[in-house]
């Protein structure tokens, strides 16, 4: 059958009479990566969305397949080696959408400072290392404070100590998932948009073996059957479960709201994308990214509850990302009226699960002292004259030293979740874009 519109109504009435093997809610990214692989692994599948595809997060995000170079000051190789590992495989089968972007990272020597340009080049080596990037053309290197300025001479030049340049992707986070779902599609999985799943069906043991769904375009109603069901709505991952009366397991989301705002190129010149500290001592960093004739900068990271359909940026933070940005671009003097768009996007963020995350805060402030003793013992790994347990335990102790933290919307993992609740229904959430799944 072909993907089209068309198609749309004997779709669904061939998925009412059809039991599946795998039945997906949601497609934004998570769910679009899983018909990918249950399609292609001969699985009959299919895939429920209320919204159009990808109308969720999956196209609010940074657009950027980042390699989460953060990660790496707590020494979470594990973190960056799936990051980078991902990426390459999606450069392999999508190479039209990630693009190599090489991301500057200016130096500041003040409290809190992610990075000195002594830590950031241990750091960016290993990451070179880890995506194999040593010896090519985009291998990272240091940059002297005045080099930095001549590339941003609207950049704050007070306390700047240099800067570091390392790979990084531009991402089309709603193509890739565009992607995704037409190559389900063409594997055989039914991919209905406009779907929305109202009820969680059960047989008689109470296991879960279908939904109810209602039609978005003409309010009828309908049963899909499945063997399995798997929840991948993201930030309404909670609330779908909630429709499952036999679902036992415990809230486990904690959406937060990420804002973008958009200038023209002119008021806010960078020739590549780059990613500072907020200089306020928060452990949060801000990407300022120009695309085509335009610059967009954010995020934000604050708890939210109100419509997760739309999300809608404040004032308040308008001035949370105009404050930092003009503080770190004083020359720019960006105003109310120069913001030509904006968007918000709510990341799927679990409560209680341990980890670092990849543009926000971490697990709690390491102290310099303790961070330039994991950096000697990353060196010495990195030197093979150590072995990778005693940096671990350098790490450990480090973080033991962390002063218990309040936690604070940035600090909650952006790692993701597979939970199964007693009858069945799985649930695969997290906040960060596997590129894919
Ligand atoms: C501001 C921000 C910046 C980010 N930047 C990056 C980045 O640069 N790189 C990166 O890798 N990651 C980034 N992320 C994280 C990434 O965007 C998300 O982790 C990812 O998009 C989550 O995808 P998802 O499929 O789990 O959720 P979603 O994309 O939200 O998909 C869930 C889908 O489920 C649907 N749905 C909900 N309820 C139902 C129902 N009852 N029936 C049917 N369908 C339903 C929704 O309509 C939605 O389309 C960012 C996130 C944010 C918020």
């Amino acid at each position: 059958m072909t993907f089209s519109h068309k198609d749309r109504k004997q779709t669904i009435q061939e998925a009412a009479k059809t039991t599946y093997d795998v039945l997906i809610i949601g497609g934004g990214i998570t769910g679009a990566g899983v018909a990918v692989q249950t399609a292609a692994a001969g699985m009959k599948t299919v895939l429920l969305e209320m919204q159009d595809f990808a109308e969720g997060t999956s196209s609010r995000s940074t657009k950027l397949v980042h390699g989460g170079i953060r990660y790496l000051k707590t020494f979470d190789v594990e973190v960056v080696a799936d990051t980078v590992r991902e990426r390459a495989i999606v450069q392999q089968i999508a190479p039209h959408i990630p693009k190599p972007d090489p991301m500057l990272l200016p130096i500041y020597d003040e409290p809190g400072a992610t990075f000195s340009l002594f830590s950031v080049k241990v750091a960016m080596d290993l990451y070179d290392r880890l995506a194999n990037v040593t010896g090519s053309k985009y291998e990272n290197y240091l940059l002297t404070k005045e080099e930095v300025l001549e590339r941003e001479p609207q950049l704050q030049a007070e306390n700047l100590v240099g800067g570091g340049v390392y790979l990084d992707f531009r991402n089309n986070d709603a193509r890739l998932v565009i992607e995704n779902i037409k190559r389900a599609q063409a594997d055989g999985a039914a991919m209905i948009s406009k779907a929305k799943v109202v009820g969680i069906l059960h047989d008689e043991q109470g296991i879960i073996n279908g939904v109810e769904v209602e039609d978005q375009l003409t309010n009828e109603r309908f049963e899909v059957h499945a063997k399995v069901v798997i929840n991948t709505t993201g930030p309404w991952s909670d609330i779908v479960r909630q429709l499952d009366k036999n679902d036992e397991l415990p809230p486990q989301m904690r959406p937060t709201k990420g804002v973008h705002l958009v200038v023209d190129r002119e008021k806010l010149k960078v020739p590549q994308p780059t990613y500072f500290d907020t200089g306020k001592n928060d452990g949060r960093m801000v990407f300022v990214v120009p695309r085509e004739n335009k610059t967009y900068f954010g995020t934000t990271d604050t708890d939210y509850t109100g419509d997760f359909a739309h999300p809608t940026v404040t004032q308040e933070d308008v001035d949370y990302l105009l404050t930092i940005v003009n503080e770190r671009f004083p020359h720019a003097q960006i105003t109310l009226d120069d913001i030509e768009a904006s968007w918000a996007g709510l990341r799927p963020l679990i409560v209680n699960n341990g980890g670092s995350d990849y543009n926000g805060g971490g697990k709690g402030k390491l102290s310099d002292e303790s961070f330039e003793q994991i950096v000697e013992s990353v060196k010495e790994y990195l030197e093979d004259e150590r072995q990778r347990p005693v940096v671990e335990k350098a790490v450990k102790q480090a973080q033991e030293r962390v002063e218990a933290s309040k936690v604070d919307p940035s600090q909650v993992s952006r790692g993701s979740s597979l939970e199964r609740s007693k009858d069945g229904l799985l649930t695969l959430a997290g906040g960060k874009s596997p590129t894919i799944a």
